[in-house]
């Protein structure tokens, strides 16, 4: 059994011990996976794009149609509270916000108080080898819902996906829907062709990472080309360069998919010369983009 950590944590209202925080088991967000989360890279304690996690918190919330229990400066204030109480300075914040307690029936329970639960751990970034060699990823069919731009804790269909990568000894799995990238189990994906940075649309098939507008200020600012389009199975394997992006993994190069070498020529199976360009602007970005 892991063991659980030992820190603070936040629920409705109460700043609490992690171990010792409960909630019902009638709680929607247990019976029904009802509920949203975030989660938010802290870098020298201050929240790196905090404004962009809460607009993409306020979204998943109202397509749920679960009242916000917070302003922003609410959550600030908590968020801060359990940082501040963490001994690490980078840390990855996790907030979950679900329906709330009431008898188990599917409709929307109207006027619940929404259950709110904080938690902050150490960051624990890519390795250096990691990033030096880029990581492995597998490819599986996007067997998940058709609502994958919402942040929802109803995570399983992204739990199978994850372990498949897991029982492959690979570090992310890349999803297709129909023959057209989606995302990772956990991450965006992005591919370089001629040099310029590619990813999928942003549709209801997948979340809209907070770094995909990260990526195009990034590109903007080191002069490299980049769009939003639908991507295949073959602009995949065909690729010079692929990267993942998440709050958790930066930016992370890709250098084998289903055990084929990523890139060609004297890159193949290596990080290529636009994820160095990024990953640069992403370590500046962490300095100037905290709140
Ligand atoms: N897609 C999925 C399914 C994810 O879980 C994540 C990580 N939260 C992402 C994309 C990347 O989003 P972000 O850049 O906001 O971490």
């Amino acid at each position: 059994m892991p063991t659980l950590p030992d820190t603070l944590c936040h629920l409705n209202g109460r700043t609490l011990p992690l171990r010792d925080a409960q909630v019902s088991v009638l709680d929607r967000g247990f019976l029904f996976g009802d509920g949203v989360y975030e989660a938010v890279p802290v870098y020298g304690r201050r929240l790196f794009r905090f404004d962009d996690h809460m607009t993409r918190l306020e979204r998943s919330l109202s397509k749920l149609r679960i009242p916000n229990p917070h302003d922003r400066a609410g959550w600030l204030t908590l968020l801060r509270e359990l940082v501040d109480a963490h001994p690490a300075d980078d840390q990855m914040l996790y907030l979950q916000v679900t329906r709330g307690v009431a008898p188990r029936e599917h409709t929307m329970v109207q006027g619940l108080a929404p259950t709110v639960f904080a938690m902050t751990n150490a960051m624990r970034p890519p390795s250096a080898e990691q990033r030096h060699h880029g990581v492995a990823c597998v490819t599986a069919r996007d067997f998940r819902w058709e609502r994958g731009d919402i942040k929802s804790t109803s995570l399983l269909g992204n739990v199978l996906a994850r372990q498949v990568a897991a029982d492959h000894g690979a570090a992310e799995t890349i999803l297709l829907r129909d023959g057209w990238i989606t995302e990772g189990s956990s991450s965006n994906v992005w591919v370089v062709h001629e040099g310029a940075l590619l990813g999928p649309p942003r549709s209801e098939h997948l979340l809209e990472g907070v770094r995909m507008a990260l990526m195009a200020e990034l590109c903007e600012e080191c002069g490299i080309a980049h769009n939003l389009r639908p991507l295949s199975e073959d602009d995949l394997r065909t690729a010079d360069e692929v990267l993942l992006t998440s709050a958790g993994r930066e930016v992370l190069p890709v250098t084998r998919i289903d055990g084929e070498l990523v890139g060609h020529g004297a890159l193949r199976g290596r990080p290529g010369p636009v994820y160095a360009r990024l990953y640069e602007a992403y370590q500046r970005a962490k300095l100037d983009q905290c709140t």
